[in-house]
């Protein structure tokens, strides 16, 4: 124990161990002095750090509430130089003679802003884009400016999108048809032949690496989109055939998602740089090597290659590939070709964090008013109950839970046959919940628990209801279980004392957190601060850039929150460049179909029905009208 435990201080530094905001916020994010969280562009520059909490009193002044989604534009910037250099350094260190073009896909996040941030930020590396539609194109096309960089187009093609990539080429764009299924390549050389446009084709391979993580599927010989080997050469000969070999330039494939394995990344690699050289000496021209996404981001700060993370950092990915690249190639004396990646999670995950504040708290009782003396007549199903409370030690605590279940099943049985009263049943719920709870005490006690206690925790955790959804705003954390760091943005040099899930406000059963990062494990509950009459308290979900906003959905009716765009500066202010109002009631309900104008006119109807009713005066009718219509103009989420 340090002299601040002794003395029952905490401190800035327990806060950042406890939530790990040094292991996940990539030199990005920390604690202050006044125990804020901070957030820091410029990494080491520590007179240009900003607490987010400056920042909400700044947008709660310009009159936007809470839940807000916060878009760090530096941070934006930072990752896509990051990425960049990276890779020039691993291929200035190796030696390679090619070049790195990365291309960021517009799915991972397709805001207007976001993919116009990244053209600019990007020009100076010659960063391109990667689409995988035809709405994504026609968006691509009105940001892109710069013709050294890439723009790959995946996903099916049809001959409206293949014209428009064919101009695109005409008008002196990188653009690169990807195939992706064979029946593709037909319509991109009869439209080239129409055009009189050469194109720049690429192929899609299905390798048989396969790598382990969430979103594997797309790899691998399962995976639904790429060519297998045997299409591959029948592509090769039928470009052959139509004099078309010379427009084959590139080789591509996409393993998945998040790959948290650095061995799964360098054996796809090594594959597909054999079939690249193989497809030169076909005769091929090629010059560009795209391997797809992956890149993982490290949600939890564990660096392991468990799905919320990765084993390897950026640096030894960018040096893996080159690596590999190169010894296949120079072993078959095949030129170095560029190195196209499309990272799409590790550019934009850091640039977006949801803050929302606490509505109010659900305390777990403890119920310290068990009796010492059971009343006489008390039930034997009860007594039983209460016995089992009275004799938990550390080595029953197995036999007592399950004890313990057994016999408030066996009272809420006797409940619904009319046996036992209300007033019994709520005493026995006391002394189930107290027996729970020492339960739980004692379990701390022990090195290996008992797995059927592995979620005892959560069971007598309080649940701190937040203004937010987790449909809306963090969807993969709902559908794929993925874990995001949260943390309160203030109050931390004192201690959490209360263990918490969060329950967002769609009053849906699955409108929960209840796992949270670990190191070594997965939390089940989130040590919070106890609410303070009246005080705000705000939470932070970090790492958020990535495939949650699209994603998000209007459950509940909960629409897009406000979003607003900041830039730090280099001496410690913030501007705020960009706002976006969130929807309103009227908004979301005009997606669902709703008229909001019919629906005033409608109100108004029976309104006035209840004038003529006797049931509200005339009077009053301008009164209950404005209700209404506040209502519709209204933020979907908790205003105050
Ligand atoms: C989704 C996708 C990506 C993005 O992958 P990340 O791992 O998120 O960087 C890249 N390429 C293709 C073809 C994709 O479908």
């Amino acid at each position: 124990m340090n002299k601040a435990e002794v003395l029952g201080r905490w401190t800035r530094e327990k806060s950042e161990e406890l939530y790990g905001i040094k292991n996940w916020g990539n030199g990005y994010f920390s604690v202050s002095d006044s125990g804020e969280v901070l957030v820091n562009p410029y990494k080491d520059n520590g007179s240009a750090a900003v607490s987010l909490m400056d920042i909400i009193s700044g947008v709660r002044e310009r009159g936007l509430d809470m839940p807000v989604l916060l878009r760090f534009e530096n941070l934006l910037d930072s990752q896509i130089s990051f990425l960049n250099n990276s890779f020039n350094d691993a291929m200035k260190k190796l030696n390679y003679k090619g070049a790195y073009r990365g291309v960021y896909p517009i799915k991972v996040n397709q805001q207007q802003q976001v993919v116009e941030e990244v053209t600019r930020f990007g020009q100076r590396y010659h960063h391109g884009l990667e689409v995988g539609s035809k709405a994504e194109l026609v968006a691509a096309l009105s940001v892109m400016k710069d013709k050294e960089a890439c723009l790959i187009c995946n996903g099916y093609k049809d001959e409206e999108f293949i014209d428009l990539g064919l101009y695109a080429v005409k008008m002196g764009f990188k653009c690169f048809f990807v195939i992706e299924i064979p029946g593709e390549l037909e319509i991109v050389m009869e439209r080239s032949k129409a055009l009189g446009i050469k194109p720049n084709i690429g192929i899609r391979i299905k390798l048989s690496a396969k790598a382990g993580g969430h979103w594997t599927e797309s790899g691998g010989d399962r995976s639904i989109f790429g060519l297998n080997m045997s299409q591959v050469i029948a592509m090769v000969d039928e470009l052959k055939e139509k004099n078309m070999l010379d427009s084959l330039r590139l080789l591509h494939y996409h393993l998945g998602s998040q790959i948290p394995n650095i061995r799964d990344i360098r054996s796809a690699v090594l594959e597909a740089a054999r079939v690249y050289a193989e497809l030169v000496k076909e005769g091929a021209p090629m010059g560009y090597l795209d391997l797809g996404g992956g890149l993982a981001v490290d949600y939890d700060g564990s660096n392991t290659n468990y799905t919320c993370s990765r084993n390897y950092t950026v640096e030894e990915y960018c040096t893996d590939i080159v690596e590999a690249v190169m010894t296949t190639l120079d072993s078959s004396e095949v030129d170095h070709p560029i190195i196209v990646t499309e990272s799409g999670r590790t550019t934009v995950a850091y640039y977006s964090v949801l803050l929302f504040n606490v509505l109010d708290v659900e305390k777990f009782e403890e119920h310290h008013d068990i009796p010492d003396k059971l009343d006489e007549n008390t039930s034997e199903q009860i007594r039983n109950l209460y016995d089992v409370n009275r004799n938990i030690t550390l080595k029953n605590i197995q036999e007592c839970y399950n004890d313990a279940l057994y016999y408030r099943d066996e009272i809420r049985d006797m409940f619904k046959h009319g046996r036992l009263s209300l007033r019994e049943r709520a005493f026995s719920e006391k002394i189930f919940w107290n027996t729970i709870n020492q339960i739980a005490k004692e379990k701390k006690k022990l090195k290996n628990a008992p797995p059927d206690l592995e979620d005892i925790e959560s069971a007598i955790a309080d649940i701190y209801y937040c203004n937010f959804s987790v449909f809306q705003s963090i969807p993969d954390s709902w559908a794929i279980d993925q874990l995001f760091p949260i943390m309160p943005l203030h109050r931390l040099l004192e201690l959490p004392k209360r263990n918490a899930v969060i329950a967002d406000i769609t009053c849906d059963c699955d409108g929960k957190i209840d796992h949270f990062i670990d190191l070594h494990d997965v939390r089940n509950t989130l040590p919070l601060h106890e609410m303070k009459n009246g005080d705000d308290y705000y939470l932070g979900v970090f790492l958020v850039g990535a495939y949650q906003e699209t994603l998000g959905d209007l459950h509940n009716l909960f629409g897009d929150t406000n979003v607003v765009s900041v830039r730090i500066n280099s001496d410690g202010t913030y501007d705020l460049v960009k706002e976006i109002h969130g929807d309103s009631v009227s908004d979301v309900l005009s997606y669902v179909e709703f008229d909001p104008k019919d629906m005033l006119v409608s109100f108004r109807e029976k309104a006035e029905q209840a004038i003529h009713d006797g049931l509200i005066s005339a009077s009053e009718r301008p009164e209950i009208m404005r209700a209404y219509d506040n209502g519709l103009r209204g933020y979907t989420y908790y205003e105050r």
